[in-house]
This record gives structure tokens, C-alpha cells and sequence, in this order.
């Protein structure tokens, strides 16, 4: 089970982050992904865009290669069944431990004008959402890893409270080793759907967009390749492994070393590993986010799917809490 927030366009860290994972999964298990636009309200202003939000997310999920078929690909509030669960959870959530979730406090920095009681909660709707179809694997990017202890937290609670196994723990899930982080073109922080667009990549983005964003990339010089590489160097390189191959990689590395690397070139494969890579993505999303028919269906199905699995855990937690009187 996971989610994307449709507070913007979906970027490289989504891409690596989560969808590549949700892609592989689909063969392997019984999966739920959805839209989170429940979530996006916590920071949202206004909803005018939330529909060509929600609709372009879905689109580059599925341009990813998701496919509806094999998965429950849903949106959030076509699931009423998990505003249910958040009550309950909410029951076991206290005020002091989500005060100190560091996404909290950051969000309490970047809208210190609308520090709502959804933005404080926030990990207990993830918390449901993820609990609502008893999942144990949540790919998720390493910015989530956090927000997953709270979740497992929050299960163990309620089993414990109400003296039943009702939710297994959720784990943070990704092929490979390691969660990843996607950093952004700036050197400093990670790729985002908001906060710094021309240092972040978009599946939505043309070709010359991406060349250009990929050209102003901050770079350094480096007098003593044998020192630890400054962190901008290594973000170029963590993103020419993402989408370029292994041999391209290993000669710039060794440039690198050399000391004789050129950043322009190395810019340059970067940006053409992009192109090719995104392209694709971008022209199939265009086309299915504008098939009107066919997105109505995949919602339809995809909440369907949701709720029958949710319809069972929820009633299993309200026999667990003793909530049936009949
Ligand atoms: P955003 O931070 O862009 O708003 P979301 O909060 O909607 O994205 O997260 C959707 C998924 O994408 C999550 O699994 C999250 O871990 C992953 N993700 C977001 N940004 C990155 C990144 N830069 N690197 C890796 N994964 C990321």
C-alpha cells in the first residue's frame, strides 16, 4: 500500500522514490495505491486545481506502468472507510508525540499562518490508510521512514488496547537495499513537488526544459579528487546512475578521479539520459489524462477494489473495540 499527495506534479523522486517500486510490486502481491488528496487538503489554500491534480497523478502512475487492472489504483476520498479508521486511530494518538514528528514542525515553519489539527495528525491518516488494507509493505522514499514507525506504533497500540491481532506491522518497502532519496538540482535538499521547481525534474517536463534545468545543475571544483566529494558532485552522480548506464557512470567517476572530469559533458549525457528517459512518460500521461471515459473507470474500479478490502478491516477493528451492539 502507498500513496501520492496531488498537490503537484510528479517528479524524479516520486518516479524512483515510490512508483518504480509500485511497478515491480504489482506482479508479486496485492496492491493498493492511491492518490492521497485527503492528505493534499492539509496544505492546500485553495482546491481550484485539485482535479487536474488528481487526474494527472493517476495518468503518470499509470504511464509509469501501473496497471489498473492488476492493482487497486484509488483516490483517497472514494474510500470513506478510511476517515473511519483515522477516528479510531485518532483515539490513540496523543497530542505531545505528533507535536514532535519533525514533518510536522517543518510544515509548522513553511505555513505558520494554517497549523491545522489535520496538518498535527497527518501521520494518523497515513496510519489508516495504510492499516485499512492490513498492509506490510509500503514502498515509500526515504522522507517517509518516519512517518512508517508511527504507523507500526499505532498498530501495536491498538492491537494491544483492544487486546486483538487485528492490523500486522507496516514496513517501509523497496527493491534493492537502501530507501531512496532523489536530491535535488540545487545541491542542497531533496527533489519536490512545491519548493524548488527549477532544481526539481517533472515527468511533465519538454525535453528543452529538462536540458535546461539540467544545465544550470549547481556544480563545483574540486582540487583534491581524493577528498569527500562535495555533496552537488554527488548528487549528479546519484542522478546520472538513475538513468544512464553503468559504463557512462563508471567514465565519468574515473574522470573524476583523474581529475580531468567535464562537468559540461557530464551535464550533457545527464540531461539526454533524462530526455529518454521521461519522454515516454510524459507523452503516454498527456494522452490518458485527457481519456476522460477511461479515468472514470480506473477510479471506479480502483475504489471498488479499496473498499471491499477496507468494508473487512474496519468491521474486524469495531469488533475488536467492541463496537457492535447486534
Ligand atoms: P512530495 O514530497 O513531492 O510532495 P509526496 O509527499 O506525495 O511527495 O510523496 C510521494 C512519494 O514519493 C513518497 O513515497 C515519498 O517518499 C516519495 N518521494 C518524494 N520525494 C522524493 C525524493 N526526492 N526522493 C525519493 N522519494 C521521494
Amino acid at each position: 500500500m502507498s500513496g501520492i499527495r496531488p498537490t503537484g506534479f510528479l517528479h524524479l523522486g516520486n518516479y524512483f522514490g515510490a512508483l518504480r517500486n509500485y511497478v515491480r510490486m504489482q506482479d508479486a502481491y496485492t496492491c493498493y495505491f492511491m492518490v492521497a488528496d485527503l492528505h493534499a487538503l492539509t496544505t492546500l489554500n485553495e482546491t481550484k486545481g485539485l482535479k487536474q491534480h488528481v487526474r494527472r497523478v493517476l495518468a503518470e502512475n499509470i504511464a509509469s506502468g501501473l496497471d489498473p487492472d492488476k492493482v487497486a489504483l484509488y483516490c483517497q476520498s472514494h474510500v470513506p472507510e478510511t476517515s473511519e479508521l483515522y477516528l479510531f486511530l485518532n483515539m490513540l494518538a496523543y497530542k505531545g508525540e505528533l507535536e514532535k514528528t519533525p514533518t510536522f514542525k517543518d510544515k509548522v515553519r513553511l505555513q505558520p499562518n494554517n497549523v491545522n489539527a489535520g496538518l498535527l495528525t497527518y501521520p494518523v491518516l497515513m496510519a489508516a490508510d495504510i492499516l485499512l488494507h492490513r498492509a506490510t509493505l509500503v514502498p515509500v522514499g526515504k522522507d517517509q521512514e518516519q512517518h512508517l514507525e508511527i504507523a507500526r506504533d499505532f498498530a501495536g497500540r491498538f492491537n494491544k488496547r483492544y487486546e486483538r491481532e487485528v492490523f500486522p506491522e507496516p514496513f517501509a518497502f523497496n527493491f534493492g537495499e537502501e530507501l531512496v532519496k532523489v536530491p535535488s538540482l540545487d545541491g542542497a535538499g531533496k527533489m519536490s513537488k512545491s519548493e524548488n521547481q527549477m532544481a526539481t525534474i517533472y515527468l511533465a517536463d519538454d525535453d528543452d526544459t529538462i536540458r535546461k534545468k539540467i544545465k544550470k545543475a549547481k556544480t563545483e571544483s574540486v582540487a583534491d579528487p581524493a577528498a569527500p566529494m562535495p555533496a552537488s558532485i554527488e548528487n549528479l552522480f546519484q542522478l546520472l546512475k538513475l538513468v544512464c548506464t553503468p559504463d557512462v557512470v563508471s567514465k565519468f567517476h574515473a574522470d573524476y578521479q583523474a581529475g580531468t572530469v567535464r562537468y559540461g559533458d557530464m551535464k550533457s549525457e545527464l540531461a539526454e539520459g533524462m530526455v529518454s528517459f521521461i519522454a515516454p512518460i510524459r507523452e503516454k500521461a498527456e494522452q490518458i489524462q485527457n481519456d476522460d471515459s477511461y479515468l472514470k473507470k480506473v477510479m471506479e474500479q480502483g475504489a471498488a477494489k479499496a473498499r471491499a478490502s477496507a468494508a473487512v478491516t474496519v468491521e474486524l477493528a469495531k469488533e475488536a473495540i467492541g463496537l457492535i451492539y447486534y
